[in-house]
């Protein structure tokens, strides 16, 4: 279980990007959603001890994270937003440099370690190929091989499917998600099918703010007969962002299918549909959003 009370972050240049964030996250995937720009990255990178908040205190277990950085870091497996590999090292020789820089310095066990790894990623075949020459899918699995040496207890990836296709994307979560089973996994994305597609728990961020935390379908059930559905002519569109909450808009077919969010039938011609996690997160963002505007 990992702890984190009252964080808060203000940068030199005056930017809040953490206000107050406590969240509970327990052993299996968390999903942490949020639009760019709402603190993730700073959450993340804390938590991986890289930088220190202004207040605030992150406990894994016992273990306090802020304070002691080294324990926690050997219980740390990180897959940053970007990370840079050597191009013309094979997946297979990296893999056993940072082994090394992690403590396995024997030679055998390294050796074991490293091909159980490149198989738990599916990368075992391509071991001797350059990384150069991995495709974004391939360098993301290598990336979640280099952060599971030492067995560690807490895996942090942030946004870790943006430039993948559907296929590579989908590989990715089923990894994260066995790994999930044993250890605390943070998933930091701001596509929200990442998180109802494989998370257990999550909370969303906006503007440095926790605004909900719980179970995905605990949030959706919330809103249950509260979304409305109508398409409407496209020129209508800023007419009814005026009027009513509109949640998103979509192109279907030559008309605009508009979600809204409303405690009754906003006018004829609005369907009652049953909301899903996208519902709930604009939600969020649109009331995040109000207040700031208040
Ligand atoms: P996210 O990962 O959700 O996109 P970030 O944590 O990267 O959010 O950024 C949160 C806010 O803090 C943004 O407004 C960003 O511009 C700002 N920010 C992030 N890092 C720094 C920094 N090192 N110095 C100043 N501002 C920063």
């Amino acid at each position: 279980m990992l702890t984190i009370r009252n964080l808060s972050k203000t940068y030199p240049n005056g930017v809040r990007a953490l206000s107050d964030v406590s969240l509970d996250i327990p052993n299996g995937m968390f999903g942490l959603l949020g639009p760019n720009g709402a603190g993730k990255s700073t959450l993340m990178r804390t938590i991986a001890t890289l930088q220190d908040p202004d207040a605030g205190t992150i406990k894994l277990g016992d273990l306090d994270v802020l304070a002691d950085k080294s324990a926690t870091r050997r219980l740390l497996g990180y897959l940053p937003q970007e990370f840079g590999v050597y191009p013309k090292v094979s997946a297979e020789a990296m893999l056993e440099h940072f082994a090394i820089l992690k403590g396995v310095t024997n030679r055998g066990e390294r050796r074991e370690l490293v091909a159980a790894l490149l198989n738990q990623v599916n990368l075992y075949e391509v071991r001797k190929r350059r990384l150069g020459t991995f495709s974004g899918g391939m360098r993301q699995r290598f990336g979640v091989a280099q952060a599971l040496i030492g067995a560690p207890r807490l895996v942090i990836v942030d946004e870790p499917t943006a430039g993948l296709d559907p296929e590579e994307r989908q590989r990715f979560l089923n990894l994260l998600a066995e790994i999930g089973e044993r250890v605390v996994v943070i998933l930091s994305t701001h596509i929200v099918d990442d998180v109802s597609e494989l998370c257990p728990r999550m909370a969303i961020i906006a503007e440095g703010r926790v605004r909900l935390a719980g179970e995905p379908r605990e949030t959706i059930r919330a809103l249950e007969g509260r979304v409305w559905r109508r398409t409407i002519d496209k020129v209508a569109l800023s007419e009814y962002r005026a009027r009513y909450t509109v949640l998103s808009t979509r192109l279907s077919g030559g008309a605009t299918l508009i979600h809204v969010l409303a405690d009754a039938q906003p006018e004829s011609g609005f369907e009652c549909i049953a909301p899903d996690l996208e519902d709930v997160y604009f939600g969020q963002l649109h009331q995040a959003a109000a207040a700031r505007a208040a």
